[in-house]
């Protein structure tokens, strides 16, 4: 298997793991954009949300449970934070494993770029 959120997944390859069930992880981003920068991501491999079939919206709401669990640990739901699920070429995804970024920590502009 060569997608790299799957390695981390298995714990194949380095990554806090902050917070973790049995269907769902988060850790930090390795390149963070904001003091808080976590990505939640769902332990079974799918691409995206392009490709979600209909059983994978547990999946789904299981990593948005995750999301507002680790933003809540996190202490980023008073003053609010940003969650970004990047889709495809036009989307800027950059790994193929769907995944959530949750961002905190600062003011956040839109529209994003
Ligand atoms: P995307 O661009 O697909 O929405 O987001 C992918 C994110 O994964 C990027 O923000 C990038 O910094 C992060 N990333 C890429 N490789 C690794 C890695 O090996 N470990 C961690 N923790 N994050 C990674
Ligand atoms: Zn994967």
């Amino acid at each position: 298997m060569d997608c790299i959120f799957c390695q981390i997944a298995a714990g194949e390859l380095p990554a806090e793991r902050v917070y973790e069930d049995e269907d769902t992880l988060a850790f930090p981003d390795l390149r963070p954009r904001a003091p808080h920068h976590l990505l939640v991501i769902p332990k079974r491999h799918l691409d995206s949300l392009a490709g979600a079939r209909d059983e994978d919206w547990p999946a789904v709401a299981a990593c948005l449970r995750t999301v507002a669990h680790v933003a809540r640990t996190r202490g980023m739901d008073q003053a609010g934070y940003r969650v970004v699920a990047n889709v495809g070429v036009d989307g800027g995804q950059t790994v193929n494993h769907l995944h959530w970024h949750v961002l905190g920590g600062r003011l956040m502009t839109w529209p994003p770029g």
